[in-house]
């Protein structure tokens, strides 16, 4: 396959973390490749109002918040590659990157290429995704006008997508595998005092019931305290159990932990591979926040830039 282009820098991915590197290496005159991926702008193309990114006090909508970080990575000499990379192989220098039929090399590689849903591991969730069982409200909600939906899950993702919800559906019920919420007392406090909002405690989704053609009839749960299994009559299933990070690529050419998170060296965005840097969710499973994800964007973007400035001292010593 022939090669379609040499980068100094090359970006995995598109979300805050992305962008923010891709500005910075763009200012520093690095005229870095961005690879979109399958979802540019990320995560936030599908939440509504960011209201805790800094510089925003009314709030902001995260697609609006993607395109204005997109614009100013473009405004300083960033070029676009639409498409998913397939392959990557971190043994040899320039790095390669292939991303559907287009193979690219570089010197610098700034992984960002975040996470993405998880799910229950169900086979019925296969039949019916897109089904009436959704991953995201945002892009799906307005599906279940004056209907009864339910929302697994417990976290900040979990309110955010019934109260959401509740601007269509007739009745939304959180169904919660612990009887403690995990979400900030905040997000808590809004779903509690909405009246469109109910709560199943201490239940698990064992399956979910329902045909492609018809759509979601329900779900069956397991009482986590007795056991007990029951159906619950619903027309539409909405996951928000949390993330899984996007490295099925990098296994085997990257250091990974246990849960599949790009492992970085303390303090940087360093991976085990020298020339490879890692920024936002991919490498974060703990704060995951869209301006924590910016921050190591931008740390890549500067460690990738004093890599290359120390490749180029060598090149010359070695001249
Ligand atoms: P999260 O905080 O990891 O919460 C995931 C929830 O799903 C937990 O309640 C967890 O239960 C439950 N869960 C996980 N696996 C499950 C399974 N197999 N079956 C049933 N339940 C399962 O994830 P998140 O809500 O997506 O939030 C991720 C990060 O983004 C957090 O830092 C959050 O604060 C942030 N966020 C912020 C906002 C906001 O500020 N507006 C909005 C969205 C997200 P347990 O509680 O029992 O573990």
């Amino acid at each position: 396959m022939e090669v379609k282009g040499h980068y100094k820098v090359l970006i995995i991915g598109s979300g805050p973390a992305g962008l923010t590197a891709a500005i910075y290496a763009a200012r520093a005159e690095l005229r870095p490749l961005v690879i979109e991926g399958l979802q540019p702008g990320g995560q936030l193309t599908i939440t509504t109002e960011v209201e805790n990114f800094p510089g925003f006090p009314e709030g902001i909508l995260g697609p609006e918040l993607m395109n204005r970080m997109h614009a100013q990575a473009e405004k300083f000499g960033t070029e676009f590659y639409f498409g998913t990379v397939t392959r990557v192989d971190f043994s040899k220098r320039p790095f390669e990157v292939e991303a559907e039929g287009s193979r690219f090399t570089a010197d610098a590689v700034i992984i960002a290429s975040g996470a993405s849903a998880r799910l229950l591991g169900l086979e019925s969730e296969k039949r019916l995704m897109g089904r009436g069982l959704s991953a995201c409200a945002t892009c799906d909600g307005f599906f279940f006008k004056d209907k009864h939906v339910v929302v697994v899950g417990g976290g900040d993702s979990a309110m955010e997508e019934a109260i959401f919800l509740t601007k269509f559906a007739q009745r939304v019920t959180v169904i919660h595998r612990r009887d403690k919420l995990r979400a900030s007392r905040i997000m808590q406090e809004r779903a509690f005092q909405n009246p469109k909002i109910d709560f199943l405690w201490n239940k698990v989704v064992v399956d979910i019931l329902g045909t492609p053609e018809e759509g979601v009839r329900g779900v069956r749960l397991k009482d986590t305290l007795t056991d007990q299994t029951m159906e619950f009559a619903c027309e539409g299933v909405f996951l928000a159990i949390g993330h899984v990070p996007n490295t099925r690529i990098f296994e085997g050419q990257l250091e990974l932990d246990d849960k599949g998170y790009i492992i970085t060296q303390k303090g940087s965005t360093r991976t085990s591979v020298k020339g490879v840097f890692a920024a936002g969710d991919v490498q974060d499973s703990i704060y995951r926040q869209a301006v924590t994800a910016a921050g190591s964007g931008c740390m890549a973007a500067l460690d990738a830039e004093h890599y290359l400035a120390e490749l180029e001292l060598e090149d010359h010593r070695n001249k």
